[in-house]
């Protein structure tokens, strides 16, 4: 039993990060599929022992609290999620459910699940007065004055009521698309996909940014307080839309589960020549009294289901399977295809993997192949179509030395993946230098692989070190580079230097250190120089680690162009411990914190101590105004009072990765 508590803890703590960095971060770090995936284990292993779940599960709970930077906007009527099928049986399930309620057949409409962000709006005597993301679904943010500046969001509708209507705001693809070569033009970063890309414009602190952007919005329901005479969802849609507002024309009244499977079979063809992104279909009960007799559950109503599309898939041909090097030396062959478009963007490569995945897939040069982006982002070759061959294909053959250095190649027995391993392989060298200033890793604002592999070309950038020596005279000397964008790019390396050291020793890229064993690396050593010094069974004491990366860990220090490099870092001012930095206080500034229970890492006073360091305010009882409550065991009353009041529930650990998650680290 405590197996299965753990377990369901784990994925509770991984969904409540990703819920972060996905609703207040615009940033997911997972494809939503793997998302979904997660949700529907929690889903399942809950449904098996109901007796475990919690009351701030994100199963129960809808998005992620309010982000600070926003004023917060409480919604008079809770915006909710939607449940989930990924299946005709499911739909099924679904429709049976809703017929045993009803004495009559029942009505349903079924509509485009559009892919983009829900938002509330707030009309008085017909006059726009305010609008709010979902947030938690209690409470969202105020973005009104964004909201004034989309176009197609009447300001004032055609007659004086006082509404509230919910809907979703969106950005075409090949509005997407054109923000997106802006924004990589600019050397800023890309938007995985239209709907972070709207999210992003939308939660801008600044309209005039969002004012830029070309937003659009499609209204799905009213959330109360008109007192009209409509009895269904549809003709309340009608009445939305006679008033001004702009409603989805796809939407259709369905009777039966022929109808609505015509419906989701029609759309999951037609997505593609809608301009706009959908992820899905959502079907609804079009009675409204036996929507109110259905009711809803903390997460989402009883009346609705929204079946999500699975990933689509596309036909096209390999035309040449080329090897590439990454960081660690890693020759990985690369699919070159005809270009074809896929969920919303045109693929022309795709990564292999390793030469087992290419034989294991029967993959071949010439050969015909099916193709579906994984989470709807990542291309992935899923099979070849050996009954489409001519003869003429040519079996992959894995390199017997790198395509770039013409350095020698091995494939250590037992591992998938062969390696070059002449750490002067300039292939690795450019790799090494992308990683580094990457998202995850030291986070330089602007220097993406372009901007590097011209650095490198002119000859400015040999190791990450010099990127802390470059003078806006170099950057200058670049194609492509303004004033401007060489003086952005200038303070975002110098900022960089302030990463804590979690981020310095992923950026290193040693080989089995990802962010998370960097951070449990940090943790322990908090100081390089510990680091550099410490011996393999140390490091083994270290929980997460393991024999293979402590190996990696001293491997790399006993390197002496690694050392060298820790050497020039420090020179250039990179941080090089884990003390209390000063941009620390900014962490939780605006946030207040009230904590209860028994903790296992911290005792009350130390970690009310550590969270006013990083800025928070932290008070004794819990109100409306309190942003997070800290829970360790044995809440008690402050816990019920948070729920009661849906104040957000952070278990030690959840805080432990919240503030990572916000660039620092607890201890
Ligand atoms: P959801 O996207 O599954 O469905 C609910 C939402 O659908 C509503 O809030 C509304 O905004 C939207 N919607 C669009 N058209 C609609 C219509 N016609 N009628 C009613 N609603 C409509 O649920 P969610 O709670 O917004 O988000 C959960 C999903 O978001 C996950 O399933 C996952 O796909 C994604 N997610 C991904 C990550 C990640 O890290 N990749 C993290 C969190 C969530």
């Amino acid at each position: 039993m405590d197996q299965i508590v753990q377990k369901m803890e784990r994925l509770r703590a991984e969904l409540r990060y990703h819920n972060y960095q996905y609703y207040v971060l615009d940033k997911p770090s997972i494809s939503d599929a793997e998302y979904d995936k997660l949700m529907r284990e929690l889903i399942e292993l809950e449904a098996e022992y109901p007796e475990l779940i919690t009351p701030d599960s994100p199963t129960q709970r809808v998005g992620h609290a309010p982000s600070a930077k926003f004023a917060a906007v409480t919604h008079a009527e809770p915006l909710l999620s939607l449940s989930n099928a990924f299946s005709e049986e499911e739909i099924y399930a679904f429709m049976e459910r809703m017929e045993r309620h009803s004495p009559e057949p029942v009505v349903y409409v079924c509509e485009l699940k559009i892919d983009g962000l829900a938002v509330s709006l707030n009309y008085e005597d017909g006059v726009f007065v305010q609008g709010a993301t979902r947030g938690d679904g209690h409470q969202g943010e105020d973005i009104t004055s964004n909201l004034r500046t989309i176009r197609s969001l009447p300001l004032r509708l055609n007659e004086p009521v006082t509404i509230n209507v919910r809907g979703e705001v969106y950005i075409n693809r090949d509005d997407f698309q054109r923000l997106n070569a802006e924004r990589g033009a600019k050397g800023e970063g890309l938007f995985a996909n239209p709907r972070n890309a709207a999210a992003g414009s939308l939660r801008q602190l600044d309209p005039k940014i969002t004012a830029g952007r070309p937003l659009d919005i499609f209204l799905y329901g009213v959330g109360g307080g008109v007192s009209h005479a409509y009895k269904t969802h549809k003709e309340a849609l009608d009445y939305v839309r006679d008033l001004g507002l702009k409603i989805n024309p796809h939407s259709r009244i369905c009777y039966g589960i022929d109808e609505v499977l015509a419906y989701v079979e029609e759309w999951s063809k037609k997505r593609t020549e809608l301009p706009y992104e959908i992820d899905g279909i959502v079907i609804k009960v079009n009675d409204l009294a036996l929507q109110e007799s259905l009711g809803v559950t903390s997460h989402s109503p009883r009346w609705a289901i929204a079946y999500k599309f699975p990933a689509e898939q596309v036909i096209t041909r390999v035309t040449d399977i080329e090897v590439q090097v990454g960081r660690t030396g890693a020759l990985t062959p690369l699919a070159h295809l005809e270009p074809v478009f896929v969920s919303g963007s045109t693929v022309s490569r795709a990564t292999l993997h390793n030469e087992d995945i290419v034989k294991d897939r029967d993959i071949r040069i010439g050969d015909y192949v099916v193709l579906q982006k994984a989470g709807d982002i990542i291309p992935e070759i899923v099979r070849s179509l050996p009954e489409r061959r001519t003869g003429d294909e040519v079996p992959f053959v894995m390199v017997k030395e790198c395509p770039v250095c013409a350095g020698e190649v091995v494939r250590i027995p037992g591992e998938a993946v062969t390696r070059c391993i002449n750490p002067h392989c300039p292939a690795q060298r450019l790799e090494r230098l992308i990683h580094f200033a990457s998202r995850g890793a030291m986070d330089i604002d602007g220097l993406g692989p372009a901007v590097i592999g011209q650095l490198v070309e002119a000859g400015f950038v040999d190791t990450p070190a010099d990127f802390y020596a470059l003078s806006r005279e170099d950057l200058l000397s670049l194609e492509r580079f303004g004033e401007k964008s060489a003086d952005n790019l200038l303070s975002a390396i110098e900022a960089s230097k302030e990463r804590p050291l979690s981020r310095v020793i992923f950026a290193l890229g040693i080989r089995l250190v990802g962010a998370e064993v960097a951070r449990e690396l940090a943790r322990h050593v908090r100081t390089i120089d510990r680091l550099q010094s410490i011996s393999k069974e140390e490091l083994l004491e270290i929980p997460a680690i393991g024999d293979k990366i402590a190996q990696s860990v001293v491997d790399f220090f006993a390197q002496e162009e690694n050392t060298a490099l820790i050497w020039a870092l420090r020179e250039a001012g990179v941080n090089m411990s884990e003390g209390e930095q000063q941009s620390d206080r900014a962490v939780l500034e605006g946030l207040t914190f009230v904590v209860t229970g028994r903790l296992s890492r911290f005792t009350r006073d130390g970690i009310e101590e550590r969270l006013r360091s990083f800025g928070a305010d932290v008070t004794s009882s819990v109100s409306k105004k309190t942003s997070y409550l800290v829970a360790g065991e044995r809440g008690g009353s402050k816990l019920t009072r948070a729920q009661e009041l849906g104040v957000p529930v952070l278990s030690e650990k959840d805080l432990i990765r919240f503030i990572e998650s916000r660039g620092a680290s607890i201890d």
